[in-house]
């Protein structure tokens, strides 16, 4: 598409089309399908802020047609997590999506995306969800259990060309990478940089949790990957590792993990070599649970 049609593109002025049946969804797709264009997919819990935008923008940009979905996965919370309080507003969600380019929104609600006897679980196993986050001990492989199962059934859904993630959720992209390869989903999957607030804390829903002392101190997340990197270039990981944590006890914060792992495989890292290093965060702030990332460069 050129930039003359992306111009006139109703969408672009500022609508989008909310849709809560599948069904909907799939014949609305369907012509478009048949003359070949080309399907975006921003899967999306709502509260938007700019990462979801960013990735909505890049799926315009790219995609003849760009869907968003909206769905708050209950199956990806676990018993004391927050799904009963997580913010929506679906109105806001709606306007930002559509001004960010997005021509619809699938928005289905819970009983019709888990119907009654629903049984079947989509699973990728092993070290990928079993650490940082999928540590039983924390969120547990569970998470991820619900994040795929809820995904493969957006793909078989939409049938998107290319399906847009945040490098925010990194474990989770990666997941979803190996997810797509290993059951042969016919897209591309797009991992895209995390929006970030002007004092470094990453853009996210959960932010809205913070109140004003613990919104201060939550900006010591970012500011302790920073400290990590830097260190870590000079002195080596471990040294990274302990600089970073200093930065988050400074701030009165003991981190779920601050650990270095393999972005693809999640493998432990010891030190900085040819390949690219995840350093990874999690946190409870106030009442919020925060996770970050940067991925170290060699
Ligand atoms: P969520 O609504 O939190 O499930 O996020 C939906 C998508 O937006 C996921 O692919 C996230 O990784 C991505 N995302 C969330 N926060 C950010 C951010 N700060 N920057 C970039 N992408 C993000």
């Amino acid at each position: 598409m050129n930039l003359l049609e992306l111009v006139d593109h109703p969408r672009a002025k500022g609508e989008a089309t909310l849709l809560r049946d599948k069904d909907e969804l799939r014949a609305a797709l369907a012509p478009l399908r048949r003359e070949g264009s080309s399907i975006g997919l921003v899967p999306t819990m709502g509260y938007l802020h700019e990462g979801h935008l960013s990735l909505l923008r890049a799926a315009r940009a790219e995609c003849d047609a760009v869907v968003m979905s909206l769905f708050v996965n209950p199956t990806q919370f676990g018993p004391g997590e927050d799904l009963e309080r997580y913010p929506r507003d679906e109105e806001r969600d709606l306007r930002l999506a559509a001004e960010a380019g997005a021509d619809y929104v699938y928005a289905p609600p819970v009983a019709a995306v888990y119907p009654e006897g629903f049984a079947t679980s989509v699973a990728v196993d092993g070290q990928l969800t079993g650490v940082l986050d999928g540590d039983p001990q924390r969120r547990g492989p569970e998470h991820f259990h619900g994040v795929t199962t809820v995904v493969a059934k957006l793909f078989n859904t939409v049938g998107p060309d290319v399906a847009y993630f945040g490098q925010k959720d990194a474990q989770q992209a990666t997941v979803i990478r190996r997810m797509a390869r290993d059951l042969d989903f016919p897209l591309r999957i797009e991992v895209l940089p995390i929006v970030r607030e002007p004092d470094g804390l990453a853009m996210s829903s959960r932010n809205a949790y913070l109140d004003e002392e613990a919104r201060r101190r939550a900006v010591a997340l970012s500011a302790a990957l920073r400290a990590a990197e830097t260190v870590s270039r000079s002195k080596g990981l471990a040294a990274g590792i302990d600089a970073g944590r200093a930065e988050l006890r400074s701030a009165g914060i003991e981190p779920e993990y601050l650990e270095a792992r393999d972005p693809d495989d999640l493998s432990p890292v010891t030190e900085l070599g040819d390949r690219p290093v995840l350093i990874a965060v999690a946190a409870e702030v106030g009442s919020a649970r925060l996770i970050d990332n940067v991925l170290v460069e060699p």
